[in-house]
């Protein structure tokens, strides 16, 4: 994507950033959103069952224009519109009812591949679009039918909202954004330490903050202080928001925090949690330096780690 929407992407992390004009205002007319996808600038991200259909060399992401795209537009279940690159249209077309060697064929393809592992290789632009296109094709292939009638729902506004096709319901139904809370808990005195916990499943020495889904009728900051009590029995007083994150993969929105425990005596849950530990900033680059990881590449764990680190005591 060109370098004049850079001054729009802020927070530097992951799957983030205004890369496109999104075009709420015009996107529900469908003959602009036609014309558009018609135009010979028009681009097309076709997607296989929430992944990336991979060809070249080095191996990239396929984006399609003219007959290719042409082709793919017709062989999809569902079209969408993410939104404008300068004047040019970006499209997501989703393949999943094709087998993985249909679509492979159809987009000129050699092989599919998850976004996620493509972190580190691809633009900041590239990986947020990517994610988008998935996040958005699969809330579609997910919504086909109504969930207070069971009627079918027909795609509108370019994909960014469905309609019961029983006209007696129309109920309209909106993409739904998962929030998930991601905090580092800090203790109140100092030297100051860190909590991280070692979740069920994870690598021997992943250590990783804690986090957790929203719940109905939660403040963000009631899930945190919900999250750290459930999970490591730890209080938390001040809870201070630092960074959101797009999370697609298929819905989720993570947003960050910084808290303050008020009690220090940690007592983990057994459920998702296999231990939770203290670590001081020392502690935590003297785990670093042997080769324990400080957070996932593609995450916002790694800027709340980080930016914990680089402060002093
Ligand atoms: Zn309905």
């Amino acid at each position: 994507m060109t370098d004049h929407h850079t001054a729009l992407h802020d927070s530097g992390l992951t799957y983030c950033g205004r890369w496109l004009d999104r075009a709420g205002d015009r996107r529900t007319d469908p003959l602009w959103i036609e014309a558009t996808l018609t135009a010979p600038d028009a681009r097309l991200i076709p997607l296989w069952r929430d992944r990336c259909l991979m060809a070249g060399a080095p191996q990239a992401p396929v984006f399609l224009a003219g007959a290719s795209a042409e082709a793919v537009r017709q062989a999809s279940t569902e079209v969408v519109f993410l939104g404008l690159d300068g004047d040019s249209g970006v499209f997501a077309a989703d393949l999943s009812g094709l087998s993985e060697t249909e679509a492979l064929h159809l987009a000129g393809a050699e092989h599919v591949l998850d976004v996620r592992t493509l972190v580190g290789t691809l633009e900041p632009s590239e990986a947020s679009t990517l994610a988008y296109a998935r996040g958005l094709l699969h809330w579609n292939r997910h919504q086909g039918f109504c969930g207070a009638c069971g009627a079918a729902t027909v795609s509108r506004n370019g994909g960014h909202m469905r309609v019961c096709g029983d006209v007696g319901c129309a109920r309209l139904l909106f993409p739904r954004i998962e929030p998930a809370v991601i905090m580092l808990v800090e203790s109140a005195e100092t030297p100051r330490r860190c909590l991280l916990a070692l979740h069920k499943g994870s690598a021997a020495g992943g250590y990783s903050t804690l986090a957790g889904f929203v719940e109905i009728g939660e403040s963000l900051e009631d899930a945190v202080r919900r999250e750290v009590a459930e999970e490591a029995g730890v209080p938390v007083g001040a809870v201070t928001y630092v960074a959101s994150q797009a999370w697609p993969f298929p819905s989720g929105l993570m947003v960050g925090f910084r808290a303050t425990a008020t009690e220090h005596t940690v007592v983990v849950d057994g459920e998702e949690l296999v231990e939770a530990r203290w670590f001081t900033r020392a502690e935590l680059l003297a785990h670093a330096a042997s080769g324990g990881r400080l957070g996932r590449e593609d995450s916002i764990d790694r800027l709340l780690l980080h930016g914990w680190l680089q402060e002093g005591d």
